[in-house]
């Protein structure tokens, strides 16, 4: 579908002529277009250039990474090379917090504009603040338009957003529904779109799917977490919302089984199929990798964040492999994170069939910091029979946490007590499920509250990372 950019011209139309910055983003995205279709060697190459950029910069004007970059060869003004590359220190999130200010440029290029401080929602309780300059933020929202480009969004359709809203302060006087009149974001500053939504997720899952029900959006974005929630509520009333293309979700990642849930529950009520997208993104590098349309396959956005998946010994994982995602942003020069270590683990896919040339990631399993931990210290994916848990109707809510080197605790909300038999039975095929060496017990709760940013992990180790105080 054509949509056509605002004009910045008066008496020009077609083709339009865009205002800045909308033209510098249109300007961008026509590259983009055709980068992601290079053959990888050259797009690497492409990489390597602007990191020469940014490597120079930070080894000017970035205390941290004057000594780091001369250890490692690298000479301002001759060429980033592969080989350079795998002698740059990764960057740990602990080394991030102990550099602090040292990592903050002295100065910018001009033009790069003003910067932003962010800090990231750590469960650890010991979160990173990130600078960013206006320049990073502008690539950044190249690749928001770019995700409505790839899936063919239709603009004028109306567009909802499923999460916390801060500027319902009062949830007393304000409804949860806050309407807007546009998409918002970039796409809104280059092309028309039709209505925008902002649901705020505190309210009951019946108030909140009636809402939906009844505005019949076309896109719907949430976490995963409320998107379950709002699938059961859906199970239990009947009540579905018509006319959904496409709901997609962020913050958390998206298991396989809750697509397939969303399916099942949601799909064919519109003309167009259902379709169920993730996108993997991160406070510290902006998106990081969003779907194709021809295949769903999570293509990394290469043009912005260089993206290494290693081994443990800090060598490159093969296609299929399970590694340590590892990123490096191409154009934030206020705060360089150079092979920044995230603490996500990804497996690399295989070419798509769409013809981007981009990386694809086959999966990202989870956090690092949502690893279980075995009582010998090894770490492992925490299989906890989630999908027997799921069969329980009964149960409303569940988390699973590691409280102990050999201890897991179920967490249940529930909607009535469960028989001893279920009981046994979910005890079972936990202790069963995570590999036998862990004592595994049932605790109910009348709710489990969610992170202060809305997000919501369904299983936390809390023995390796205690939970920061809630106020
Ligand atoms: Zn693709």
């Amino acid at each position: 579908m054509f949509h056509l950019p605002h004009s910045g011209m008066p008496g020009a139309v077609f083709p339009a002529l865009a205002a800045s910055p909308a033209a510098a983003m249109l300007a961008v995205l026509h590259q983009l277009r055709l980068t992601e279709r290079l053959p990888p060697a050259e797009l690497e190459a492409l990489q390597f250039r602007q990191l020469g950029e940014l490597l120079a910069h930070a080894s000017r004007a970035v205390p941290y990474y004057g000594p780091v970059l001369r250890a490692a060869g690298f000479r301002p003004g001759e060429p980033v090379t592969a080989d350079l590359w795998q002698r740059l220190p990764v960057l740990t999130r602990a080394r991030v917090q102990e550099a602090g200010a040292q990592l903050h440029a002295r100065e910018l290029p001009a033009g790069h504009g003003s910067v932003a401080t962010a800090t990231t929602s750590g469960s650890s309780g010991r979160p990173v603040t990130i600078r960013k300059s206006a320049l990073f933020q502008f690539y950044w929202q190249c690749f928001t338009v770019r995700d409505h480009e790839w899936l063919a969004r239709n603009l004028g359709a109306n567009w909802m957003v499923v999460l916390r809203d801060d500027q319902r302060t009062d949830t007393g006087k304000q409804g949860p529904l806050r309407r807007m009149a546009n998409w918002g974001g970039p796409v809104a500053a280059i092309y028309p779109t039709g209505p925008g939504l902002f649901l705020d997720y505190r309210a009951p899952a019946a108030e909140l799917l009636a809402i939906i029900s009844q505005e019949r959006p076309a896109y719907l974005i949430t976490f995963p977490s409320l998107l379950r929630e709002l699938l059961r509520e859906s199970q239990a009333s009947g009540r579905r919302p018509e006319g959904l293309r496409e709901v997609r979700t962020t913050g958390e990642a998206l298991a396989p089984e809750l697509r397939d849930l969303t399916m099942s529950v949601w799909g064919s009520t519109g003309t167009d199929p259902l379709s169920v997208t993730e996108v993997y993104s991160s406070a510290e590098t902006g998106i990081i990798a969003t779907p194709c349309r021809e295949q769903n396959a999570l293509h990394v956005h290469a043009e912005g964040v260089r993206l290494e998946l290693l081994r443990e010994d800090g060598s490159l994982c093969a296609p299929g492999e399970e590694g340590r995602v590892i990123l490096t942003s191409l154009h934030n020069f206020a705060m360089p994170l150079i092979r920044y270590e995230i603490g996500d683990r990804a497996v690399l896919g295989a070419p798509c069939a769409c013809g981007r040339t981009l990386p694809v990631l086959a999966a990202i399993p989870g956090r690092a910091r949502d690893m279980l931990t075995l009582p010998d210290g090894r770490r492992r994916f925490p299989y906890y029979a989630h999908n027997t848990i799921m069969q329980i109707d009964a149960i409303v809510q569940h988390q699973v946490a590691q409280t102990a080197r050999d201890e897991v605790e179920v967490r249940l909300v529930v909607r009535r007590p469960l028989t001893p038999a279920e009981e046994a039975h979910i005890v079972t095929a936990a202790t069963h499920g995570l590999g036998g060496e862990h004592r595994v017990r049932i605790v109910y709760r009348s709710e489990i509250p969610r992170q202060v940013s809305g997000k919501f992990a369904e299983f936390t180790n809390e023995f390796e990372n205690p939970p920061a105080a809630l106020c």
